[in-house]
């Protein structure tokens, strides 16, 4: 079989994880191509995302003990989501498909073998989706599916439970380089590319070694970015809310000159007071949802790369 597989690693500080995982991948990688289900020149592309630990000199490594293992380094730590988009603009003019996957073996690898199948049957895009949380601490599983929910309730369509292990085809990818956003929200992104596409299930097992880069105050981040990444919908929140406010004052200055005409006082300065600072929070929070459009807007006119790749574990022809 002549598919070409290449399987995108993000990597940042994993030193630790690195090179138990990289033996995982490779079996895994082997065992597809002793299936026949991918060609032998199929790849494992680690992409360091400026690690600040031996990261980048362990792919260096791996790239020297085996053809299979390649690897890119950005410039600087860009974030986990520009460091898959690397990965992936990367690799689509080499190869047929793209298989993204974290570096810390808690995606389980197996699942490839489903992906590549559900992409022989004629799909471009198969989403790996995790059928069960359990190994997830409590409130990490809470926190992850009020991230779910709050995102599909704001309009943001995300496949539920998908994180970014996925297998793109390379005209997926094609398609997928004319999506020039730098506020980037790939598992959210992807859907809006179309063709046939499904999903395989998976459990999700805990990190081999090293930390997770993905504490609340990230999660919430990625959560707000997500949303005002792909939808509008916190503005019309902001009118109705506005709608709404306007109709409760209206029934109160009703209600005041009621009162006045039956000769009772209106109720002192407290309650007005009350009113005032609740309507003066109600707009500022208005004003920072709007100004978070504004920031988006910023970035996005500003048309600032999303990754800059500054070495390749692989000599290229100069093409200038
Ligand atoms: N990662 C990255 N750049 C970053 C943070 C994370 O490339 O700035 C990579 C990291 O090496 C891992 C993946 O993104 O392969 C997911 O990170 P992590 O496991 O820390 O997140 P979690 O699984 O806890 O959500
Ligand atoms: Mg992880």
């Amino acid at each position: 079989m002549d598919i070409r597989l290449f399987i995108i690693v993000p990597c940042y500080n994993e030193e630790e994880v690195l090179p138990i995982t990289s033996k995982m991948l490779l079996n895994e990688l082997n065992d597809l191509i002793s299936k026949n289900k991918i060609s032998y020149d199929s790849r494992i592309m680690f992409v360091n995302d400026g690690s600040k630990d031996q990261t980048w000199e362990i792919i260096k490594e791996l790239s020297r003990s085996d053809e299979h293992f390649i690897g890119i380094t950005q410039s600087r730590n860009r974030g986990h989501q520009n460091a898959v988009l690397a990965g992936l603009m990367t690799a689509k003019n080499m190869c047929d498909i793209t298989i993204s996957i974290d570096a810390d073996g808690q995606d389980d690898i197996t699942a490839m073998e489903k992906m590549v199948d559900a992409y022989h049957d004629g799909c471009e895009i198969v989403y790996g989706v995790r059928s069960s949380r359990e190994t997830d601490t409590f409130f990490k599983r809470f926190t992850a599916q009020s991230f779910y929910k709050l995102l599909n309730k704001m309009g943001a369509e995300v496949v539920y439970n998908h994180a970014d292990y996925r297998l793109a085809s390379s005209r997926v990818l094609k398609e997928f380089a004319n999506f020039k956003e730098v506020n980037l929200f790939l598992r959210g992104m992807f859907p809006l590319v179309g063709f046939k596409s499904t999903s395989v299930y998976y459990e999700r097992h805990e990190r081999i070694a090293g930390e997770s880069h993905y504490p609340l105050s990230k999660m919430l981040a990625l959560a707000f970015d997500g949303i005002t990444s792909l939808s509008i919908k916190p503005i019309r929140i902001i009118t109705w809310m506005g709608i709404i406010v306007s109709l409760i004052s209206f029934i109160g200055v009703i209600w005041a000159i009621v009162a006045r005409c039956l000769g009772s006082v209106v109720a002192g300065w407290s309650s007005t007071l009350a009113v005032m600072c609740f309507l003066g929070g109600v707009q500022l929070i208005c004003l920072g949802v709007l100004g978070e459009y504004i920031g988006k807007i910023y970035m996005e006119v500003k048309h600032r790369p999303r990754y800059i790749i500054s070495e390749k574990t692989w000599k290229e022809e100069k093409d200038d």
